[in-house]
């Protein structure tokens, strides 16, 4: 199993328009930041979770031509804003492409993106999506077992994903105690959302986040969803060995770790 970490930066992304700090202005390639998204792969199949505003730019420097599913994990703008270019993926394969989403967002997707729902008389193609209701437990969906862990964003529900050894999660405040007792050593590698060492209402900050990997005794914990106040070099030295920032583009061999 291959993950893509395929943009790995808060709302704003990284450079923040107009802003002049010194992580907005590196020019080391791990400090600019598109909005959070991932792709996995194994066997040739490829299911991947959100559709960031970057999500064309993502998808083509990974090197990925199609893929097998999509999964959201809620509805913000920055991991759903690319929607449209989903489209792509029908052009190449003239058929729609399975979604699932909690079911409370259905509505909100098709308010969203109208155009892809309603006949409008549009005469170009709009995205093709058959959308599937996340259940409460684990489904099998392009050929992963995926296992779904409903989780509280502010006012919002968030979901997160477990495929077997690797967890995504991302857009959380808290940890529901009994996935915690679950899930504990169950999970070689987690890329979790982290923001940043501050303070935050409805996300898991970077404290926060550390300690959700102690407690699920994560081998390698992947900390994305970054801002600008997180220099990919320089505060590397503030995390234990077992936990690392994601950037864009980084990718993780599940096999290659786990023997
Ligand atoms: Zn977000
Ligand atoms: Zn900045
Ligand atoms: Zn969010």
């Amino acid at each position: 199993m291959r993950v893509h970490i395929l943009g790995s930066g808060t709302s704003s992304g990284v450079p923040v328009i107009g802003c002049h700090c010194s992580v907005c202005r590196s020019s080391d390639p791990k400090n600019q930041r598109t909005r959070a998204s991932i792709a996995v792969s194994e066997a040739g199949r490829t299911v991947m979770i959100d559709t960031s505003p970057e999500m064309r730019l993502q998808v083509i420097r990974a090197g990925i031509e199609d893929i097998d599913g999509l999964l959201y994990s809620h509805m913000h703008a920055d991991h759903t804003a690319g929607f449209d270019d989903l489209r792509a993926f029908f052009f190449k394969t003239r058929r729609p492409l399975d979604c699932y989403l909690l079911p409370e967002y259905f509505e909100e997707l098709k308010t969203r993106f109208r155009y892809a729902f309603v006949d409008l008389g549009y005469h170009g193609v709009t995205p093709q999506v058959n959308l599937h209701a996340i259940p409460d437990e684990s489904f099998h969906f392009a050929g992963f077992d995926i296992e779904p862990v409903r989780l509280q964003h502010g006012n919002v529900p968030s979901c997160g994903f477990r495929f077997g050894r690797f967890a995504y999660v991302t857009d959380f405040k808290n940890f529901p105690l009994k996935k915690i007792e679950e899930w504990r050593g169950k999970i070689d590698v987690m890329v979790a959302s982290g923001i940043h060492f501050g303070t935050h209402t409805t996300h898991s900050v970077i404290p926060e986040t550390l300690q959700l990997f102690d407690d699920l005794a994560v081998k390698r914990g992947i900390i994305s969803h970054l801002a600008h106040d997180v220099d990919y070099v320089e505060h590397a030295a503030l995390l234990p060995n077992f936990a690392e920032y994601a950037f864009d583009g980084m990718t993780i061999d599940l096999e290659a770790l786990v023997s």
